[in-house]
């Protein structure tokens, strides 16, 4: 009988497609997948190192570890993603119960490594080793990606597509490039094949992913592919609705990717561009080389291209440092952009970035809750009146599937559904009935309502 395998994802984008494509790999290796972790023979966890919360999450499932080994005989765990690279061998010293540590640059073989164990082999590691000198991506992971189960009908209407690995900018508070390596980017002609048939399996919607995906820049055929020509020659795929992209990096974001935005009708409106602060002084602590004036114009510059351009931000509140007065900056410049929304982090210093070894987390805790929690009312407020604007309003939407309400199962709500409009904002509209029909497909609503969080609408007819 073949082995079951169970995947829990924690973190960003680029982990759920790295979980997807392990997944589909090891269904290929005669491997079967689990619904649920109690029913698996190998449970994998994908790891991320981003903030300490996401790390303590996943040390919680590996304490539990030894307890489930001892009551499931047989049972292997593979630990994959940012923490085995970030912490390698040491994890497998700290929880004996682990079998296998695979590094985000090693995904390839992880199919192998569980074998391996399977057949009776001891712990296994299998991290990068000097991961920044690494100038091109291993064949096999390059496949993992090339190789991804597209059969007719496989696919959901979205699906995320990778166009470069790792990170080049070096953010002081962050550990990506140190987990994820040089910046590479993949071969435009694999990026438009993989959209390609991904399209022709049934998907309408594609986010190309990069950690600064307009850093995209690859040199094949003796010349230079730019981001904005990635976009044109993706966004030029027949049966490709909607095209999307993150994450945006605000230097070398040039006005040729506003003009592919304007001009192709697939690509979305929507721009996610962290600024991360809006005090000069912490972003250059930061090592985030542009001011807030540059900031500034790039999105006057896009949106006197792309006049519906829909804003996403990311801040980070208590840095080390920050004073009042920097936290100010901060407000004033979510209110001058106008954010649709902002994902708001409070510092917390993660071990080997510059930021944890030179700089005091000075701000205190209280404090950066209070910042954390002034920044959210502000940013509740600017969404609040942006989607009263679309009162009255008839929004192309993507079905996703049921609402939060309900998949919660509260009985007035079991015909909601819920999707996003091309600029990201979030619909919920009453299906009466039609929930499997719609799903996936491109509707038309009419919004009647409207909160900080959410467009409510009534179906007009599909799209
Ligand atoms: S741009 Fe900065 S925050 Fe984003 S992944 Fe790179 S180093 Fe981290």
């Amino acid at each position: 009988m073949a082995a079951k395998v169970h995947i829990t994802t924690f973190g960003c984008q680029m982990n759920k497609l790295d979980s997807e494509l392990v997944a589909g790999e090891l269904l290929g290796d005669g491997f079967e997948l689990a619904g649920l972790a109690d029913a698996a023979d190998v449970v994998v966890f994908n790891t991320c190192s981003v903030r300490q919360h996401a790390e303590n999450r996943v040390l919680t499932c590996l304490g539990r570890l030894a307890k489930q080994k001892a009551q499931r005989p047989g049972l292997v765990a593979a630990l994959v993603g940012c923490m085995a690279q970030r912490q390698g061998a040491e994890l497998l010293l700290q929880f004996p119960a682990l079998d296998i540590v695979c590094g985000p640059g090693e995904l390839h073989r992880l199919s192998g490594l569980i074998k391996k164990v399977r057949a009776g082999a001891s712990q296994q590691l299998a991290v990068t080793e000097r991961l920044r000198a690494r100038r091109e991506v291993p064949a096999g992971l390059e496949e993992l990606d090339v190789s991804r189960r597209t059969a007719k009908g496989s696919c959901k209407a979205q699906a995320y597509v990778r166009v470069m690995r790792g990170c080049d900018k070096f953010c002081s508070y962050c550990v990506v490039p140190s987990v994820r390596g040089r910046e590479i980017s993949r071969p435009l002609e694999h990026v438009v094949d993989e959209v390609r048939r991904l399209v022709e399996a049934g998907c309408i919607e594609i986010t190309l992913l990069g950690q600064t995906v307009n850093s995209y820049c690859y040199s094949g055929d003796s010349r230079e592919v730019s981001f904005a020509e990635l976009l044109r020659k993706v966004g030029a795929i027949a049966a490709l609705e909607r095209l999307r992209f993150v994450t945006s990096y605000p230097i070398g974001f040039s006005e040729d990717i506003f003009r592919a935005m304007a001009e192709v009708p697939a690509v979305c409106n929507y721009l996610h561009l962290p600024a991360q602060s809006g005090s000069g002084r912490i972003l250059a602590a930061m090592n985030r080389p542009y001011t807030v004036r540059q900031y500034l114009a790039l999105i006057e510059q896009g949106r006197a291209i792309v006049p519906d351009l829909s804003l996403a931000g990311d801040f980070i509140v208590g840095f080390p440092g920050e004073s009042e007065q920097d936290f100010e900056e901060t407000v004033r410049l979510v209110r001058a952009v106008g954010y649709k929304n902002c994902f708001i982090f409070k510092y917390s210093p993660r071990p080997g970035t510059a930021a944890a070894k030179r700089l005091k987390d000075d701000v205190p805790a209280e404090v950066k809750r209070r910042r954390n929690n002034e920044l959210l009312a502000v940013q509740e407020e600017i969404s609040r009146e942006l989607h009263r604007a679309f009162i009255g309003q008839t929004v192309e939407v993507l079905v996703e599937g049921p609402s939060k309400s309900a998949r919660k199962g509260r009985a007035d709500r079991r015909h909601q559904l819920t999707g996003r409009t091309r600029g990201d904002h979030i619909v919920v509209f009453d299906a009466s009935g039609k929930a499997d029909e719609l799903t996936g497909k491109l509707v038309h609503v009419k919004i009647v309502d409207t909160s900080a969080l959410t467009l409510f609408g009534e179906l007009v007819a599909p799209a």
